[in-house]
């Protein structure tokens, strides 16, 4: 048996992490020269741009993602009635938009091998939804985890016999493009009824510090979204409600009017953060074609230790975005403890992550303490997640990098 010594000199690779140049630098000062530090003129342009990128008509930017995943269950007027569906594979902030507006969240089943919900899993949801709150869906809150997609029309699919709206939480998926045919086109051209958020926290593809946005294809909903991201304030003439109060019979507009019409907060984003994202997006397409080639190189290097160590499996849906490369391993079978493996892979100078903690084990979302197991409940979502392990991908990795982190794993686990 092989004591190698574990490679200790490489430089920390971890999960994910930003890619920042000089381009980018020069953008954020040239905001702090000149006259707007928060919403103004760079906004305008990082939504234009967004929009392009994404295949959607408007993108409204805001604070974050959480910021756009509120912003979106306030605009569906989703309330204290409302159920709405989510993976049980996602990010906390997911299901958090649905109960910061008082929603009642059912948590769906994942398909084991990809960690995403599935036209199988939402129709099962659905099902425990209507026998439990007696009364029909209100939204469905997809994810495309970890950059691809599901079956969209699928989705859609078993949605609409409810009439529930369906939301995509594209955090992971900005740079991902929905496959048609043989056609491909952006992630967020879709039907007008439906919305797409996106995040640019620094271990999303592109980073602004903190930012998010919704894309839509409706005018009056990216109109709706910028007014909640504002405190629910009007100070379009035209959109009025009290045009007495607003409206000189002479004059016109009176120049210090605007109008409150909904409760809203103070999502907005500033023309700082979207500097860095403006110049940043100007790289997505790089970003993605690296994170493609360093995923094909994982597949690659990995392909002769299948056996135990396989990547999550590629639906065909989409061009993935490979926001995450997860690899599931049966650490129940070999015997080992997850946390080990991680703590060997750190002192190598590996980062990985597990993604994502199931929600309903988080104390918040846990079910009561007699309901049916969850194993029961969510067994692609047990077994998913008992198996998962991110390893390290962001650009600026090397074929060095690949080799270090598929050698070292190796070597771990049958050590
Ligand atoms: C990052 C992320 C969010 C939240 O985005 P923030 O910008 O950090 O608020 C929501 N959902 C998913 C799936 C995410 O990965």
């Amino acid at each position: 048996m092989l004591h190698a010594k574990l490679k200790q000199s490489h430089r920390f690779l971890s999960y994910n992490r930003q890619y920042i140049d000089e381009d980018d630098i020069r953008a954020v000062s040239d905001v702090l020269r000149g006259d707007w530090l928060t919403t103004g003129p760079t906004t305008d342009e990082f939504e234009k741009k967004l929009a392009e990128k994404t295949g959607a008509r408007f993108a409204v930017s805001c604070s974050s993602g959480t910021a756009g995943l509120h912003l979106a269950a306030l605009h569906l007027g989703l309330g204290r009635m409302s159920t709405v569906i989510v993976p049980a594979n996602t990010f906390v902030a997911t299901a958090n938009a649905a109960r910061l507006v008082g929603a009642n969240v059912v948590i769906a089943d994942v398909e084991p091998d990809t960690g995403l919900m599935s036209p199988r899993t939402l129709e099962a949801a659905m099902d425990r939804a209507t026998r439990c709150c007696k009364r029909p869906v209100d939204a469905v809150f997809n994810v495309h985890f970890g950059g691809q997609c599901e079956d969209l029309s699928g989705l859609r699919d078993v949605a609409i016999q409810q009439q529930a709206a369906l939301l995509h939480d594209a955090c992971h998926a900005l740079g991902a493009e929905l496959r048609n045919g043989n056609r491909l086109k952006p992630i967020a051209d879709g039907p007008i009824d439906e919305l797409s958020v996106f995040s640019f926290h620094p271990v999303k593809a592109v980073a602004m510090g903190e930012g998010g946005a919704v894309t839509t294809n409706s005018e009056r909903v990216a109109l709706g979204l910028k007014k909640f991201r504002s405190h629910g304030v009007e100070r379009n003439p035209h959109l009025w409600e009290n045009k007495d109060q607003g409206l000189d019979a002479d004059v016109g507009p009176n120049p210090w009017y605007y109008e409150m019409q909904a409760l809203g907060l103070n999502y907005r984003a500033s023309d700082l953060n979207c500097a860095l994202g403006l110049s940043q997006l100007e790289k997505l397409d790089f970003f993605i074609s690296e994170r493609r080639m360093l995923a094909d190189l994982y597949a690659e290097r990995l392909a002769p230790h299948h056996a135990v160590i396989k990547p999550l499996t590629r639906t065909g849906y989409s061009e993935n975005a490979w926001h995450l490369y997860v690899v599931q391993i049966d650490f129940e079978a070999l015997g080992r403890s997850r946390a080990d493996i991680m703590k060997q892979l750190r002192e190598a100078n590996i980062g990985t992550q597990v993604h994502y903690i199931p929600l309903f084990m988080h104390p918040y979302y846990q079910p009561p303490a007699d309901s049916k197991p969850a194993a029961d409940i969510w067994p692609g979502a047990v077994s998913y997640y008992a198996s998962c392990l991110s390893l390290p991908l962001f650009v600026g990795m090397d074929e060095e990098d690949i080799d270090h982190v598929v050698g070292t794993l190796t070597q771990v686990l049958t050590a």
